[in-house]
């Protein structure tokens, strides 16, 4: 196991000369394990930041000048939205399309989600890499197990790591793998320049939860299938969204009363946000996006229990619909 290096500083050489590591800020040893790691894993050079949120805003701020526009897809992570108005202010626009089709001219960054959380769309990766623009694919819910952006065109492939990739709910990170060293090397700077780093302990908790990714993503990929195949025969369920991969599902039901008394009626799913972890966690998105999704969408995230007994919670909380 890698050890875990909590420094903030490390001494210079003997003849005074700062090494590999001299100030946390700059990099540290456990952050650039990790690094390496999901490098490997996404196919380009990655970054560790604080959160996926802080990769959003350090992404868009290193890359983007007052006045830019960013073509963002719809239905895609709320929050990903919200964080582009937060930085309004500062001359930032974005506007909304349909990720299945080519993005419109005019823009200077195009930001995809695969699959869209939690309308579960898949971007058209071909239309996007014929963009001038460069492309940012936030594949958090496809993971590198089923998605490797870069090698599609992409030029940077982001993730909420606090999701999949660190995978058991206690680690809140974000990383962005760059297709070309060069963007890298620029975002770096920017990173440690604005103090947008990651720490040594969730990057550990992340090396561990690295270790089992492949193996918790099969698991959840059967069971997310099983369940969508199952919500998709039920009475009370009027929709059922699920790509074919990956962990996360989502499913409409009559309205948003019905979907506020099955969330709260299941045992073994827990009722809470967020997703890909090993704990299956189902919630109402209507109490966080409002209008912006069906007052009845529940959004499924499967985690490693037993697919029988989760279905088996699921079909008796529906009898609440
Ligand atoms: N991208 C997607 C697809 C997400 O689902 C989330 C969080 O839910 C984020 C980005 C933001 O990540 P974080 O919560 O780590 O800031």
């Amino acid at each position: 196991m890698e050890p875990l290096d909590r420094s903030t500083i490390w001494p210079y050489d003997e003849r005074g000369e700062p090494g590999a590591y001299y100030y946390s800020r700059y990099g540290s040893p456990t952050v650039a394990e990790a690094e390496a790691r999901l490098g490997e894993l996404d196919g380009g050079e990655a970054l560790l930041f604080p959160s996926g949120s802080g990769a959003t805003s350090a992404l868009v701020l290193a890359l983007l000048r007052p006045g830019d526009t960013i073509a963002l897809a719809e239905g895609c992570y709320f929050g990903t939205g919200v964080t582009f108005q937060a930085l309004a202010h500062w001359g930032l626009r974005y506007v909304e399309f349909d990720q299945t089709g080519p993005p419109p001219e005019g823009v200077q960054l195009v930001w995809l989600e695969a699959p869209s959380n939690p309308f579960l769309t898949m971007p058209d990766l071909e239309a996007a890499a014929a963009h001038a623009a460069p492309v940012v694919v936030d594949s958090t819910a496809a993971t590198p197990v089923h998605l490797r952006p870069l090698e599609h065109g992409a030029d940077f492939a982001l993730h909420s790591a606090t999701k999949y990739l660190a995978g058991h709910d206690d680690a809140l990170l974000g990383s962005v793998a760059c297709r070309d060293p060069a963007a890298a090397a620029e975002l770096r700077t920017f990173r440690t320049r604005t103090g947008i780093v990651a720490a040594a302990d969730p990057a550990w908790l992340l090396l561990r939860g690295l270790k089992t990714l492949e193996i918790r993503v099969a698991r959840q990929t059967e069971t997310a299938s099983l369940l969508a195949d199952r919500l998709r025969g039920h009475g009370k369920v009027q929709a059922v969204r699920y790509p074919g991969f990956g962990g996360l599902l989502s499913f409409d039901l009559a309205d948003g009363a019905a979907a506020r008394r099955v969330e709260t009626a299941t045992g073994l799913i827990v009722n809470a946000t967020s997703l890909g972890g090993v704990t299956s966690v189902m919630e109402s998105r209507y109490r966080w996006e409002g209008e912006r999704v069906p007052a009845g969408l529940l959004r499924l995230s499967a985690g490693l229990e037993d697919a029988e007994a989760l279905w088996r919670d699921l079909e008796a909380a529906l009898e609440q619909a």
